[in-house]
Parts: C-alpha cells; structure tokens; sequence
C-alpha cells in the first residue's frame, strides 16, 4: 500500500520537522524575554581602512546568549523577531546601544569613529522608532556620522516613495548609508539615482573564491570600479586569507572587514584588539 510505503519515510522528515518547529516556537516565545533578560549582545567587528591601516569603523552584530541554548546566531533569530515584530524593539535597543557606544569611542580612540548598524526591511513599516532615534541623535553632541545604517538591496528596490523618504530622513539625521550583502540580490545600481548611498559591501560568497575562482576575479574588480564611478566607496567582507587581502588591494578596494583581522568581538575584547592594532600602526 503506498500510504504504507510513504510511512517511514513521512516519520524520518516529521522528526526533523518537528525538531525545528519546536525549536522555533520555543524561540519565538522566549525571544520576548530576550531584552528584559539581558540575554541579547553586541559584538563588534573591525572594518579596516586600506588607505590608512588604520580602524575608525566596526559592524554591529547583534547575539542572543541564552540559558540552555547558548548563543543563538542572528541568522537564526533574526528572521523571528521579524516574524513576531519584536525587530522593532530589539532594533531599536541596537541602534540606542550604538549610538552611545560609538560616542564613547570617539572620545576615546578616534574622533571619526563610525558604528555600522544592521536594519531589517520590516523596521522600514515602522517609522515611529525612527522618530525617536532621530530626536534622540539630535540631542547628541559630536554625533555627525558616528552611526551608518546597513540596508539590504531588496528595500531599495521595493523602494516606495515612502521608503525612499525615510532614507533621506536617515541622511538628514546625520548618518551615512551602506548597501549589504552586495551581488546577493538584483546587484543592479540603477536605485543608486534615487538614494544617496556611501558604501557598497560586496557579499563575502564573492570574495570567498576570489583568488581562485576565475570569474570571481573580474566580477568584484568591476563591482568596485562602477561602484568608484558612482562615488561610493566599497568594503569587501568575509576577507579571510592573505591572497583575497592582497587581490583587494590591488584592484583598490576602501574598506577591508573579515576573519583574517577579527572576528566579531565583545565590547571589551573589540578595544582590546582596538588598542593593539593601534600600537602596531605606530611603528
Ligand atoms: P551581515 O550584516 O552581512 O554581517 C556580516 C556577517 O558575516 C556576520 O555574520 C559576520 O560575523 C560574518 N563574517 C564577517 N567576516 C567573516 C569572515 O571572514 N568569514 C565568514 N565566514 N563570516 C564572516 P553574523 O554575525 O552571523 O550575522 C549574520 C547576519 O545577521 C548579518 O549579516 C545581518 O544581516 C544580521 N544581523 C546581525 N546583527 C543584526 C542586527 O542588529 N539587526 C538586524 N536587523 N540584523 C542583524
Ligand atoms: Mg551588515
Ligand atoms: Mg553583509
Ligand atoms: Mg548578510
């Protein structure tokens, strides 16, 4: 009988099914106490500048330390507080700790100091947290540029007039803009007209084989030039070996942020490495 047939095979899937709908629904609900708890952190990763050797920029990389699962990765999160809308308060409480944590760095380790903070497309449905940060950035001295807010193509592309008005509204308050995960998506510029972008990230899948893909090559080489022409500047990500570093130099990429400097790093460690890499520029 086929329904017999299907049987175990069914039951092999269900298992696994039912391990992760659990696993999500256990998250789901204890995500709500994820911010109350203090269980939610930020790592920080070096973006290094391949003008100067010197770092005035990180990425803000958001963690969830629970209790018995450990540290649960934004990849996995991330798409749940989307789902549940508890991205809004969860992206605000980022974009609140990176401001303040950005100002302390500035007046500690360098006047420029820029934190890169990750907005998901759903937070662009609620522009009431917006508001705030605005006021609240307002209010900040020496807050001009201290923060970039990393957008993914697909918000520039649905770009509703309405979207496109709050970019504007991100400019206005003093912050830069970037463009992640670049080359995933549409990788078209042609939105560039209508937003004024700084940064363009070139998505680490491409700059993972770059020195021995064949056609990776000439494809990052000619995303940064359009990207140069355009008047942006670009950041390579997930630079790991020495061979991609040396590849990205040549062809004249800005900013470098990947494995091969640092992972991302609790706050005090990300000074740490702060302290040291500065020490080495010096001689
Ligand atoms: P993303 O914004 O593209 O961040 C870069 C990701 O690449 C990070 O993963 C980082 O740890 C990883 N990475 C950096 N260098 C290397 C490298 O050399 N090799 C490899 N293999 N990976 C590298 P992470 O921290 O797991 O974050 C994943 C994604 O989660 C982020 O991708 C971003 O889309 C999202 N995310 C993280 N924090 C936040 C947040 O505060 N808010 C929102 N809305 N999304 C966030
Ligand atoms: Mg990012
Ligand atoms: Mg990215
Ligand atoms: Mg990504």
């Amino acid at each position: 009988e086929a329904k017999k047939l299907g049987r175990n095979q069914y039951s092999f899937y269900t298992q696994d099914m039912q391990y992760v709908a659990h696993r999500r629904s256990e998250q789901k609900r204890e995500l709500r106490n994820a911010l109350i708890n203090e269980e939610l952190e930020i790592h920080y990763q070096p973006v290094v500048d391949m003008n100067t050797g010197t770092v005035t920029k990180a990425e803000a990389l958001i963690r969830w330390r629970h209790r018995t699962m450990g540290i649960v990765s934004p990849e996995e999160f991330i798409p749940l507080a989307e789902e549940t809308g508890l991205i809004h308060e969860i992206g605000s409480w980022v974009f609140m700790e990176c401001l303040e944590q950005a100002l302390k760095w500035r007046a500690r380790f360098h006047p420029d100091f820029q934190i890169s903070v990750n907005l998901s497309p759903v937070q662009f449905k609620n522009s009431i947290y917006f508001d705030r940060w605005f006021t609240l950035l307002a209010s900040a001295a020496n807050s001009h540029n201290c923060l970039c807010v990393e957008i993914t193509e697909g918000v520039l592309l649905d770009a509703s007039e309405k979207t496109a008005a709050q970019l504007w509204r991100f400019r206005e308050a003093g912050m830069e803009m970037a463009i992640d995960d670049f080359g995933t998506g549409y990788s078209s510029l042609a939105y560039i007209k209508h937003v004024d972008v700084d940064y363009l990230k070139i998505d680490r899948t491409f700059i993972a084989n770059i020195a021995t893909d064949a056609a990776d090559y000439p494809l990052v080489e000619a995303i940064i030039m359009m990207a140069h022409k355009l008047g942006l500047k670009v950041v390579a990500e997930g630079v790991e070996t020495e061979a991609q570093l040396t590849l990205l130099a040549r062809i004249g990429c800005d900013y470098i942020q990947g494995y091969w400097y640092s992972k991302p790093l609790p706050k005090p460690a990300f000074e740490a490495w702060l302290q040291a890499h500065e020490a080495k520029q010096v001689v």
